[in-house]
This record gives structure tokens, sequence and C-alpha cells, in this order.
């Protein structure tokens, strides 16, 4: 483990210099425009702790035009009027873009975010893939023909774009989580207004310059930086905007459900989660501690869908809780950018903060640290150590509420009450996702039936696909995003009725 910026390859840097260099402006309307407050602010690389780009400071009166824009395109603009493979072909051509400027944009965000290079480099993969995956859906999320009691009636249904979206996301994966906003809403025939996290613009500026390049009509797509106060309140206040689609915290999601009342505009919301793995001792306990280590460190543990709550038997629980501590004391921690990294820093000094204050209220309520807790020495990046905590239980605050870090809480369950189990799995606030090893069909299938969360992983089957819903219960969220639900999101229904 080592936290030592080693020389990294320059040839990715190469690929960013020009467009680090600029100052960047907002994309609205299809131009490239200043903020109109004129302000912009420090983009940041956890890596370091310094500022290397600056990006537009958007506020309430250029969300105003933006909003403005999308709903010319929507309303009576070429957007609307488009006809579907016209609108597949340039979600096509955005994802080939994408794909050709690959380098260059993981190079972005693995500076921007911190992510190891070659993950950064996985993600604008998967971004592309999520493009072509929607644009497949473009005019095939079609209405019903429903058989009603009344004779001699036609009666049909159905799917239009619900309008004009507000896109609101989060820094943990940036370009994926931007992406699978924006794809279904184009495939449904909506025009978007993204205002991505603060605290990693660049990809999202990247995307509107290639939405640019390939050709949208003005306005389909706007991209606004900036703060979540004022710019991401006023895309959640406008009365132009339809939908909002949020992805972040909690607490934010709660306080977007009560901004949109003003037009009871549509609100999808994907939050937080502190999902539950479960070990029985009849699984393969090699591939169970190495998903279960993949699960809370990757991407440093900021993850949404993380493992964090780790439940194992109580007769495999020290080879399980072994097997993981050992890959947390030879996981590489460095800069993104170093070709061997293989977990890079946390995104800011206030997570790394937060991250490292939850780690010391679980030691203060009787947690024992068994490996990490600590950030690492000699660098001014923000990067903490994988962490797995023991003796943690039900009421301390490291169980309950999400870290959004990697740090692992390991609690010991028996197999001999089933509903114990189901208990313990479902005692949490979020419902987000969860995952069992068991060589025990009937048992995995038992109790996928009864957890409660919107992803039940058995054996390590795969976590996300555009083919598969995507979402939380509970306090987790509202709504699904990915597959046919997560496009037939962005519609409404209409029923029409005819007397014959
Ligand atoms: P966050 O603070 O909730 O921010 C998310 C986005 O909302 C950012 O763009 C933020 O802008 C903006 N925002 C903040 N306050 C706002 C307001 N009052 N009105 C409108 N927008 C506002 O979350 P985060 O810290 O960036 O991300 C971490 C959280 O996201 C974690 O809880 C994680 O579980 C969750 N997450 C969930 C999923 C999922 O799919 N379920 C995926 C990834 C992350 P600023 O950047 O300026 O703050
Ligand atoms: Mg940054």
């Amino acid at each position: 483990m080592s936290a030592q910026v080693s020389p990294t390859r320059s040839e990715p840097l190469a690929l960013v210099g020009s467009f680090l260099a600029r100052t960047h402006s907002l994309f609205i309307d299809g131009k490239f425009v200043p903020a109109q407050s004129g302000e912009i602010f420090d983009v940041i690389n956890p890596a370091t702790g310094e500022v290397f780009a600056k990006a537009a400071a958007g506020g309430a009166a250029d969300i105003d035009l933006a909003v403005k824009a999308a709903r010319r395109a929507f309303d009576s603009g070429p957007w609307s009027t488009m006809n579907p493979p016209a609108r597949r072909n340039l979600m096509w051509k955005l994802a080939d873009a994408l794909e050709a400027n690959a380098q260059q944009i993981a190079t972005l965000e693995s500076l921007d975010n911190g992510m190891p290079l070659i993950m950064a480099r996985g993600m604008v993969a998967q971004a592309a893939e999520c493009l072509r995956y929607n644009a497949g859906w473009a005019g095939k999320v079609n209405g019903e023909t429903p058989t009603i009691s009344a004779p001699n009636h036609h009666v049909y249904t159905l799917r239009e774009p619900v309008g004009v979206v507000g896109a609101i996301t989060p820094w943990n994966v940036p370009l994926i989580m931007e992406v699978a906003k924006v794809a279904p809403a184009l495939a449904a025939g909506c025009c978007v207004v993204l205002k991505p996290a603060e605290l990693t613009p660049l990809t999202a500026i990247r995307l509107g310059e290639l939405v640019a390049e390939v050709g949208f009509p003005p306005g389909v797509v706007n991209v606004v930086t900036g703060f979540g106060d004022p710019a991401g309140k006023a895309l959640v206040l406008h009365s132009g905007v339809d939908k909002v689609s949020f992805t972040g915290s909690t607490v934010v999601g709660k306080s977007i459900v009560a901004a949109a009342a003003g037009n009871l505009k549509r609100v999808a919301l994907e939050l937080g989660g502190k999902s539950p793995v479960i070990i029985f001792p009849d699984a393969d306990l090699e591939r169970a501690s190495a998903g279960a280590a993949e699960g809370i460190f990757r991407n440093a543990g900021q993850v949404c869908v993380a493992g964090s709550r780790l439940y194992v038997h109580k007769k495999v629980f020290d080879q399980v809780v072994g097997g993981i501590v050992e890959r947390a004391r030879t996981l590489k921690v460095g800069p993104g950018m170093q070709l061997d990294t293989q977990m890079g820093p946390l995104v800011s000094q206030k997570q790394l903060d937060r991250v490292s204050g939850y780690v010391q209220s679980g030691t203060e309520q009787g947690a024992e640290v068994v490996i990490g807790g600590k950030r690492l020495e000699g660098s001014k990046g923000y990067f903490m150590q994988p962490t797995v905590l023991a003796q943690t239980t039900r009421d301390m605050r490291v169980v309950q509420e999400e870290i959004f870090g990697p740090v692992v809480c390991a609690m010991p369950i028996d197999d001999e009450d089933l509903d114990r189990i189901v208990r313990v799995a479902n005692d949490t606030e979020y419902g987000l996702s969860s995952s069992i090893w068991t060589r025990d069909i009937s048992l995995a299938h038992k109790l996928a039936r009864r957890i409660k969360a919107g992803t039940v992983r058995v054996n390590g089957g795969v976590g996300i696909d555009y083919a598969m819903p995507f979402g939380g219960y509970k306090q987790s969220g509202w709504g699904r995003e990915y597959a046919r639900e997560g496009v037939e999101a962005y519609t409404e229904v209409k029923t029409v009725s005819v007397a014959l």
C-alpha cells in the first residue's frame, strides 16, 4: 500500500492538456456560454489536493435559460418531431464519439474523481453501452390496447415523453451517472438539463462538447455546471421542468421531493444504501471473500451499492474476514493515474473527514479496527486505508448510516433461524442492494424474496447491467432506472377511448 505519486504515464496527460487549460463554459441551447454572473469555481484533483481546472458556476439565471432552451426543443423544436430512428442514430453517434475519445475522457474522470484510470476507461465503455442500449428503445416503448368492459369501444394507450427533464447527478461515478439519465430520457423523446456534481464537472462538460459535435439540435441536451444551491435547487424549483431525476444522498433527495411540489413535477430518486452481504458456510468462500472485498473497496467504497454490512456465518467468520483483511493489506492505494493503483483517493477532504469520523465513532461505540482505519500518511491527497471493523452491533452509527468509503462492518450470524437473518438484513432504512453467498439454491431464493432491496445478487451475480432494472426500496429511492422500466419512467401514459 502506498500513496507515493510515482511517475505516471505521460500520454494520457497529453490528451487532456488543452482541455484543462481552458476555463469552461456552460452548454446552453447548443452554445458554450459563461455563467451570467461570470463566476467560476476550482476543480480539484483528489490525489494531490491541487486545483487543476476551472468550471463555470451556473446559477438560477443560467438554469432558466437552459430550461427555456429545452422547452423550445421539446415543445416546438426538432426533438419531439424527429422520428425515432433519427433520434436513435444520434444517440449511437454520441456513443461512438465517447469511444473515440475514451482515453481522454477516462483521464479527465480519473484526475477529477480519483478513480483508477483503468476503471475510468471501463466507465467510458459502459457509458457508450448505456447510450446504445437505450437508443434501441427509441420508438419501441409502446402503449397497449386494453379490453374494456363497455361494449363497442376502441381503447388504446400512448406512451408520450414526459417533457423537459432536470437531471442532477453525484460525483462518485460521474460520467455513468450523467449518461444513465440522459440516455433513457433522449430515447423516450425528452429534452434534458443536466446539473453534474460540483466536485466532478469535467466529463459532463466534455459530454456537452460531444453532443454539439455529433449534431444534436440546440436545446436537446444542456449542461449547467455549478453548485447544488443555487443551480440544482433552481432546476428543481423551475416550473418549466416536467421531471427531476436525481441521484445522490437521501438528505438532498428529501429536500428535492419538497421543492418539486410547486408544479408537482415527477420525481425519480436514486439514493443511498447500506447493503448487506450474507455469507453461508457452504459458499465458495474464496470467491465470497473476493466478492465482498471488491464490493466494499471498489472506487474506495464510494459506490451506492457498496456491501457495507457483512454478515458471515460464525463457522467461517474468521476464514472469510481473514480473506478480506488480506486483500485490504495488499490492495495498492495510490493516485488513479498511477498504473498499478487498485484503489484511488476519496473525492474530497470533506469526504475523508466524514469517513475518518465514522471510523472514530465506531471505535468510540466499541468496534474493533481489524485493519486500516486511518488516512495514508505522507500525501496531500485524500487517501484512506481500506478498513475492516469487527465487534460492530446494530445500534452503532457505522452499521446504520451510509459511510460512502472503504469501510466494512463484519458481523457473525448463524443459520438456525432464517427469520432472524431476514430481520438482520432488513434492519436498515435503506434498501438498494444485497448479496447472498450459498450453494443452497432453495435458501438463496427464499432469502431473495424476503430481502427488501431493489437488487439481490446471488454468488456474485452482476449488480448493474442496462437490461436490469435498478433502484431502491425504502429510503434508497423512488422508481427504477435502466431496462424498459427506466425508459418508461420518462413517459406519461395517455388513454384514448373511442366510441365505435
Ligand atoms: P448529494 O450531496 O446529494 O449531491 C448530489 C447532487 O445533488 C449534486 O449534483 C449536488 O450538487 C446536488 N444538490 C445538492 N443540494 C441540492 C439541492 N438542494 N437541490 C438540488 N440539487 C442539489 O450527494 P453526493 O454527496 O454528491 O453523492 C453521494 C450520495 O449519492 C451517497 O449518499 C450515495 O449513496 C448516493 N448515490 C446513489 C446512487 C444510486 O444510484 N442510488 C448512485 C451514486 C451515489 P453539489 O455537487 O454542488 O453538491
Ligand atoms: Mg474533482
